[in-house]
């Protein structure tokens, strides 16, 4: 008897994914490479499988939410040929690299293949709130649409299976920039004895208010041109007492000191009256 997908790799967000499978009435069955590890699911519903081969050969579509790259190339390697004709949705995460890599495998194997980048944590999973990005077959993705959509909000963003990944990616440079933000003002006013806590309370509103800064910057890069007026000038934007602050009070200022010599540069390049966003163009793959 078969399912109508299977879910190699039952952790943390795996289980999340095959149980909001389950609660839409699909049929699942579920391999974790530990077994016993899907009790819950199996109580739920879904049958598990005793190995990957048994696994792969139960569904047309599987689904691998494995550690990283090489998990899934250990886990999928032996059973190449099990998968011809079926279609491979990897949701673990990956370089855009390697899931191109994985996608010319697949392509070589007869398998259809889409790649899967997960902007939720588990318990998001189920609800509109998540995002998921996809890229790789477009047959696939259109598809497999309805049960995608019972997951997380799903973007197609190509036949390229790599830019799902690169799309995930930088908005998790982002994410960390911004926390690794917060980590290094937090340890400047612990100096003075303000709990981390007391510094979030203030950062907080703080940062949600200069996020709608973000499309202005968007459309001054986009259009490319860094002197259209109302824009704050690199000159303005001078970190040098920032990143001496942080040192006066002993603190790493190396998070703020990088943004300084983005800054720097441009201004030693003659840029200076022109606006913040110009840093983008020190970062640019064609800089
Ligand atoms: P967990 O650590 O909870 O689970 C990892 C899973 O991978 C387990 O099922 C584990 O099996 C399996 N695994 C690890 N190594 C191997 C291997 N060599 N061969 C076969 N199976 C292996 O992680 P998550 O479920 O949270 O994450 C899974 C993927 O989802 C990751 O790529 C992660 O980046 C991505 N993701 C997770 C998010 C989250 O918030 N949790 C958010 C966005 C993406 P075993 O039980 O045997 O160890």
């Amino acid at each position: 008897r078969t399912t109508d997908f299977t879910m190699l790799g039952t952790g943390a967000m795996g289980s999340a994914l095959a149980a909001a499978l389950l609660d839409a009435g699909r049929s699942v069955t579920v391999w974790n490479r530990t077994p016993g590890r899907a009790t819950d699911l199996v109580a739920r519903g879904a049958r598990a499988a005793d190995s990957v081969r048994k696994a792969v050969l139960a569904s047309p579509v599987v689904v691998a939410c494995l550690l990283k790259h090489a998990s899934v190339e250990e886990t999928l390697g032996p059973v190449a040929a099990d998968l011809r004709g079926r279609t491979l949705l990897n949701v673990t995460t990956t370089s855009p690299n390697e899931s191109r890599q994985l996608a010319a495998w697949a392509a070589e194997h007869g398998v259809d293949y889409l790649d899967g980048a997960i902007m939720a944590v588990p318990a998001m999973i189920g609800s509109r709130a998540g995002q998921i990005f996809y890229s790789g077959s477009r047959a696939a993705y259109d598809s497999l649409l309805p049960t995608l959509e019972v997951w997380a909000t799903s973007e197609f963003h190509g036949e390229d299976a790599g830019r799902a990944s690169l799309v995930d990616l930088a908005m998790l440079s982002g994410m960390y920039q911004m926390f690794t933000g917060f980590f290094h003002g937090a340890a400047m006013v612990a100096s003075m004895g303000m709990s981390a806590a007391d510094f979030a309370a203030r950062q907080a509103p703080f940062l949600a208010a200069m996020t709608e800064g973000l499309d202005g910057y968007a459309k001054v890069i986009d259009g490319g041109d860094y002197t259209v007026p109302g824009q704050q000038s690199l000159d303005f934007s001078d970190l040098t007492h920032i990143v001496r602050a942080s040192e006066e009070e002993g603190v790493d200022p190396s998070p703020i000191a990088g943004v300084q010599a983005l800054i720097s540069g441009q201004i030693a390049a003659g840029h200076g009256s022109e606006g913040l966003a110009r840093i983008y163009e020190s970062l640019r793959s064609d800089a």
